[in-house]
């Protein structure tokens, strides 16, 4: 991509702590609607059994990986408790060139990182309701030990402290509720005059001619 360009498509960024509840959020939002792409990251972490690669994740070794951000196809990437996660950019430009919105679930660092790359990107930080519903989300997830819930709670803590640098935040306090917010947040995306360009002038200037014509007669 083009440093500057900007895509016709809405990058629409779902971003905060662990425990957050942004992959449920991302699933709902995927369910409901058929107009949302989901951006599939390459990451090094194994597959958990729920998982399918090429849905979820591209599930990659960590000397893919590295040869992936050697060569440019990842447009960022970062390491997230010790693995190796990044946004590929095949599909991330095939998909905003399209004209198409694509739904990243991705970390602070990786938020920043679009913020960078890619013009016209929506930050949306999803807050947890309280400490409880964060550590009960972490908790259930079941696949991890107390070593690695600990590592978890101490980025969770550090990624809490970027909620500034967003552009929309979202307490998840009931699914549907947040869906409902993530949803309302891209339908005004979408309108926003400097996303629309030519497009939106064309459409005005074309109903200021019809006007005209409808004087002269
Ligand atoms: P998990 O292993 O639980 O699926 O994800 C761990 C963290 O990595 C989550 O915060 C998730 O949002 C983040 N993540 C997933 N894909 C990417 C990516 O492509 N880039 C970055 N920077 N973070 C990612």
């Amino acid at each position: 991509m083009t440093p500057g360009a900007r895509l016709p498509g809405v990058p629409l960024v779902l971003s905060g702590p662990s425990g957050g509840g942004k992959t449920s959020v991302c699933g709902e939002l995927l369910r409901r609607r058929d107009d949302i792409e989901f951006s599939i990251s390459a990451t090094t972490r194994p597959p958990r059994p729920e998982e399918q690669d090429e849905r979820h994740y591209r599930f990659v070794s960590r000397e893919r990986f590295t040869r992936m951000t050697e060569t440019g196809e990842l447009i960022e990437w970062a390491e997230v408790h010790g693995e190796l996660y990044g946004t590929p950019r095949d599909q991330l430009e095939a998909c905003l060139g399209a004209g198409r919105t694509l739904l990243l679930d991705i970390d602070v660092q990786g938020a920043r990182g679009i913020r960078e790359q890619v013009p016209g990107a929506v930050l949306v930080f999803l807050l947890p309701p309280s400490a409880e519903a964060m550590l009960t989300r972490l908790r259930g997830r079941g696949s991890e030990d107390d070593e690695t819930l600990r590592r978890r709670m101490r980025s969770a803590l550090a990624e809490l402290e970027a909620v500034g640098e967003f552009d929309y935040a979202v307490v998840n306090e009931e699914l549907d509720a947040t869906v409902c917010a993530v949803e309302a947040i891209l339908e005004a995306e979408r309108r926003a005059v400097t996303r629309r360009g030519t497009e939106l002038l064309e459409r005005a200037s074309a109903l200021a001619s019809a006007l005209r014509g409808t004087l002269t007669v």
